[in-house]
């Protein structure tokens, strides 16, 4: 098979999301993060799994999101919209029974219209400056907004990687002060802010990259491994060179193995020149550019040729990868392009 195979272990991210929860005291529930396919994971499958695992919160980007997710898990599940409720969005909202956390005047006019009786969040921006009301909107509708029960309010945090950030305690500040007195469920982490500690936990947590393997959760397991089949491979001569733009030449009679996959499936071509996959525990050089569909390896010093050679697995992360690609796990695991044979290990069985 030329296709490339992709491993998630759903065992992992079952235990990823159970060590975020248990970071947080009892009472403070932890929902979970789906937006983009669950990171480019599977929403349904992903979905499935921690809902067997006890999440009953699940956050997506945008309404049309919430689809696949709501096929999958029915109405066990509560799903908030971070996006809030865009023009267009109303029947969606309705029939998919979403919550979409309310980013401005604008989008709480239009909710309390169109759907007056609906479940809503509200979510506030505390100096990220991306989502949410600032805060003069807020004290403006913050009585109307609170008459009517909101199930949630929320804000996001711009340097929660970076525990001694000082934009943390300043927007811990703002939201403590915009919220004071709400009897509504709070939440301002995700998982960067989960371990910063209890004080940025409030009444529920909204953990992603974590719950997928990648930093800031050092203690997290991987969850993917990525298996590239080796096609051919070549002896090339001293002086010859591989792949476009002649950008390698060999400096010794060389073993070059051409190997399936490439930037079309998220192999980023800055990767090019500038990353190892992996035969076994032997790490092997990709050269030259990454094409669409294809990535060169120098496989010179394996004393027998592997299937396949892995790119993700024991011996990479999902964040060593975007070292080298100088991104971070998040674009990485984005990226994943869907001509992958996916399976799915481990999991609870249904
Ligand atoms: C993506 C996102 C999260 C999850 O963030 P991670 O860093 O992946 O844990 C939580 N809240 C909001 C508003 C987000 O956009």
């Amino acid at each position: 098979m030329g296709t490339a195979k992709l491993t998630i272990n759903l065992d992992a991210i079952i235990a990823n999301w159970r060590a975020l929860d248990a970071l947080s005291a009892s009472h403070v529930q932890t929902a979970a993060v789906v937006k983009a396919d669950a990171y480019g994971l599977g929403v349904a499958r992903i979905g499935r799994a921690l809902a067997q695992a006890g999440a009953r919160i699940f956050f997506v980007a945008v309404a049309e999101e919430a689809s696949a997710l709501r096929e999958a898990l029915g109405e066990s599940v509560e799903i908030y919209v971070f996006g809030g409720h865009m023009s267009g969005d109303t029947d969606m909202i309705h029939d998919l029974n979403l919550v979409p956390m309310l980013n401005s005047l604008e989008q709480m006019t239009r909710h309390f219209e169109a759907l007056p009786n609906a479940p809503f969040g509200i979510q506030l921006d505390t100096g990220m400056n991306r989502l949410g009301m600032e805060e003069s909107e807020w004290y403006a509708v913050r009585d109307i907004a609170l008459a009517r029960d909101p199930k949630l309010i929320m804000s996001h945090l711009a340097c929660a990687d970076e525990p001694n950030h000082s934009m943390n305690i300043k927007q811990l500040d703002a939201f403590v002060n915009m919220t004071n007195g709400v009897a509504c469920p709070r939440s301002l982490s995700a998982t960067g802010g989960i371990l910063l500690g209890k004080d940025y936990h409030f009444d529920l947590t909204r953990p992603g990259i974590g719950i997928y393997g990648g930093l800031p959760f050092k203690a997290a397991y991987p969850a993917v491994s990525l298996a590239l089949p080796i096609i051919q491979t070549r002896q090339v001569e001293k002086g010859e060179s591989v792949g476009y733009g002649n950008t390698w030449t060999a400096k010794q009679t060389s073993r070059i193995a051409t190997v399936s996959a490439g930037y079309a499936d998220g192999l980023l071509r800055a990767l090019s020149s500038n990353a190892m996959v992996w035969a076994e525990d032997i790490a092997c050089p990709l050269i030259g550019r990454v094409s669409m569909d294809l990535i060169a390896v120098d496989v010179t010093h394996l004393n027998t040729i592997p299937r396949a050679v892995d790119i993700l697995g024991p011996y990479q992360t999902v964040d060593m990868l975007a070292d080298s690609a100088g991104t971070i796990g998040y674009e990485i695991l984005t990226s994943l392009g869907p001509r992958y044979a996916r399976r799915y290990a481990g999991g609870f069985k249904s």
